[in-house]
């Protein structure tokens, strides 16, 4: 029961994404024509999303250009099963061949250095200049730097954050593979809001049931920044006191003050001290540098450090970048910072540029869904799930119903469903 109801809720099967995208192509305007050219800018969860759909609903009307840097994504999603062996980066790689032949995007293979949003024009890393009626900023997320890292410069590149997929996780699987059952891991989590807030409990938790299996124990100290767990609260804490007990030690209140990468030794800002052979430091997190070094000021929100946007289309909240969409992390909303969340935040906003593209109306009863599935053993997972509404009064996304469910522990069962909804999910990005 718990499991049907969960699928029909999340929409996280085939049918699901289809279910979502029909609803949403219902609401367009029939009849106009959609013309206008869009640049769109960062080929991840969130930009490749929006280029195929502006296309694949808007038709051959919208130009639509993406400007990514790299020729191949690797998915940050399941990159924690390839510090444990479980995948491959390669078998987390995905490009940008079925955008190009099958829907018409055009791609460019530099990063965006500069924005003009009078001129509405975008210079790329090699001079080339671009002009939009519409810009979507899709440039995910960068980090502030760790407080206070000493040690040998050798040393201190050990300290890696593994937070986006790619060299980093294959040095940290590399670091975890050396270790021994009398070794210790210590992962450090950021405060919120930082992507993906199940994450770095689901690494922990991975992490533990390798040492177990694969080195005869060992231990992972986990220092979170924040007062508690920041997501699916019930599967963790049994997973932290029952599943990996005697392995993880998850210190609540814990943000770092400093790291000494020679001794391996972290201290917290209550003064506490841990030794590990292994230090997984994630630093905090802020909008991709396109957005926080723009100079435009499309870092309007929380702090300083995110995108402020109305989550109706998308588009900024400072009424002097009329025409420019921030979707996916660096965006500041009431959702969390997800690959799933991001993928639907680019077919609202598709939707809206397209409905704005035809003369028609924007939908004002946006709806979004995120869910997030757990490995947290070899075999099993857990998940978490969330549909969300427009709320007119508050002007953001609201969670509806249940609000964020959890499943009731982990299971084989959620397991099986967790590669299909990741497989679904990455196919309805880049396919
Ligand atoms: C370990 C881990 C596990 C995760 N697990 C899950 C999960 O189970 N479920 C889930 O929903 N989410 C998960 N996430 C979160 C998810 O990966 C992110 O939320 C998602 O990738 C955000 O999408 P995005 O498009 O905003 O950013 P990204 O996917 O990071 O894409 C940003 C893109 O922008 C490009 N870019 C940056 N700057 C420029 C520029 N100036 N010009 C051009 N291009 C630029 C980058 O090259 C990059 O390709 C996980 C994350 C991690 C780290």
């Amino acid at each position: 029961m718990e499991r049907r109801r969960f699928l029909q809720n999340i929409g996280a099967t085939a049918v699901g994404f289809s279910l979502l995208k029909s609803s949403m192509a219902a609401q367009l305007s029939a009849s106009a024509e959609a013309v206008g050219s869009v640049v769109v800018v960062g080929g991840g969860m969130a930009g490749t999303t929006v280029a195929k759909y502006l296309r694949f609903w808007g038709g051959t009307g919208v130009d639509v250009t993406l400007v990514e840097p790299n020729a191949t994504y690797y998915s940050n999603i399941f990159s924690n099963m390839v510090l444990t062996g479980e995948r491959t980066l390669s078998q987390l790689s995905y490009n940008y061949s079925t955008l190009k032949s099958k829907y018409g995007v055009k791609v460019q293979n530099y990063s965006v250095s500069s924005i003009d949003p009078v001129g509405k024009k975008v210079t790329l890393s090699n001079g080339v200049v671009l002009p939009y009626d519409r810009l979507v900023l899709a440039p995910g997320i960068d980090f502030e730097p760790l407080p206070s890292l000493t040690g040998t410069t050798a040393n201190q590149a050990k300290i890696v954050h593994a937070w986006k997929a790619g060299a980093q996780t294959t040095s940290l699987q590399n670091q975890i593979k050396a270790m021994t059952s009398k070794d210790t891991f210590i992962l450090t989590i950021p405060p919120a809001p930082y992507r993906c807030p199940p994450g770095p409990y689901e690494r922990a938790c991975v992490v533990a049931d390798y040492l177990k299996r694969t080195k005869g124990g060992g231990k992972v100290v986990i220092l979170d920044a924040n007062p508690g767990i920041q997501a699916e609260l019930q599967n963790f804490t049994t997973a932290f006191n029952e599943t990996h007990k005697g392995i993880i030690t998850y210190v609540p209140n814990a943000p770092i003050a400093s790291i000494n990468a020679d001794t391996m030794t972290v201290k917290t800002s209550s003064g506490l001290s841990y030794t590990g052979k292994v230090i997984n430091a994630i630093p905090s997190h802020k909008a991709g540098k396109l957005i926080t070094d723009s100079g435009i000021g499309l870092a309007n929100g929380l702090n300083g450090k995110w995108a402020g946007v109305n989550v109706l289309s998308y588009e900024s909240t400072n009424l002097d970048l009329a025409g420019i969409h921030i979707i996916g992390d660096s965006s500041s909303t009431t959702q969390p910072k997800a690959g799933h969340i991001a993928n639907a935040e680019a077919k609202v906003c598709a939707d809206a540029i397209i409905n704005t593209f035809k003369g028609g109306t924007i939908n004002q009863v946006p709806i979004t869904n995120s869910s997030c599935f757990t490995p947290i053993t070899k075999t099993t997972a857990s998940w978490l799930s969330v549909v969300y509404r427009y709320d007119p009064a508050s002007k953001t996304m609201l969670p509806t119903g249940n609000g964020i469910t959890e499943s009731n522990g982990a299971t084989s069962e959620n397991y099986e469903d967790m590669l299909k909804w990741f497989n679904n999910l990455m196919a309805d990005t880049f396919s």
